[in-house]
């Protein structure tokens, strides 16, 4: 079974979905972490200077020792990005991975060389994907599709928290106007802008619990797949 949820920053893809996988038995999937990680390599190897500006040149020359993997079980059972062999799952979160990741995942080429590696991961088993292009791009058959929305400004509170709480120094102004511009960005490059599938589910999730956005989605999923909680226990 192959599960994907897209849509946009901040919209708490990656909470409902790790939530979701814990309950049906799935593999989570982070896609957002792997152009994340891209990005962190691009930075660290000098292909992105001070002004955002991207060496294209040198980040394809980067790819062939970009090595992404998910391990180990952290507290919330979740796994954590690996770039290289080096637990990297903090550096990514930051914001001067937020601010460039944009322009990276922008990239054809890198999409292509990251799209390929999440087809291979979906193809070992039962999967719950996010990111921007997972129902339109990288498994346009998933068995179900979900597309999350919330107002930006709820999103941009929801990431500004998050990060606080994780001891970061960031100012809410500066993680809303991150937002906005990822949302822009996202939608309007050329190489899979996020758009939302034709089949996909809408969820505004602006005033919903995450706990009634599980028990939801969970439902939808059980009616399109015919797949239930007890049967994924067992
Ligand atoms: O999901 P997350 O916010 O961690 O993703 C970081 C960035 O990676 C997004 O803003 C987007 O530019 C890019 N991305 C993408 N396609 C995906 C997942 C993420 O373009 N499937």
């Amino acid at each position: 079974m192959i599960v994907a949820v897209d849509g946009y920053s901040s919209t708490g893809k990656s909470t409902v979905a790790k939530r979701i996988a814990r309950r049906l038995g799935l593999t989570y999937i982070d896609t957002g972490a792997m152009y994340r990680a891209v990005t962190l390599a691009a930075l660290r190897q000098g292909a992105i200077d001070a002004e955002g500006q991207i060496d294209e040149e040198r980040v394809r020359g980067i790819l062939p020792q970009v090595e992404i993997a998910f391990r180990g079980e952290g507290k919330e059972g979740r796994a954590e990005t690996y770039l290289n062999g080096e637990n990297v799952e903090r550096e990514i979160r930051g914001m001067e991975v937020a601010d460039q990741v944009g322009g990276i995942a922008a990239l054809g080429f890198v999409r292509a060389f990251l799209v390929e590696q999440q087809r291979e991961m979906g193809r070992r088993g039962d999967v719950i994907l996010d990111g921007r292009d997972i129902g339109t791009v990288v498994f346009p058959d998933a068995d179900v599709k979900f597309f999350l929305t919330a107002s930006p400004e709820v999103r941009a509170k929801r990431r500004y928290e998050e990060l606080r709480a994780k001891g970061m120094k960031v100012s809410y102004e500066e993680v809303e106007a991150n937002v906005r511009k990822r949302d822009y960005i996202d939608s309007h490059r050329e190489a899979s802008p996020l758009v939302q599938a034709a089949d996909a589910v809408v969820v505004d999730n602006s005033t919903m619990t995450v706990d009634e956005e599980v028990e939801w989605m969970v439902r939808v999923i059980e009616e399109r797949c015919g797949r239930s909680v007890e049967q994924a226990k067992n």
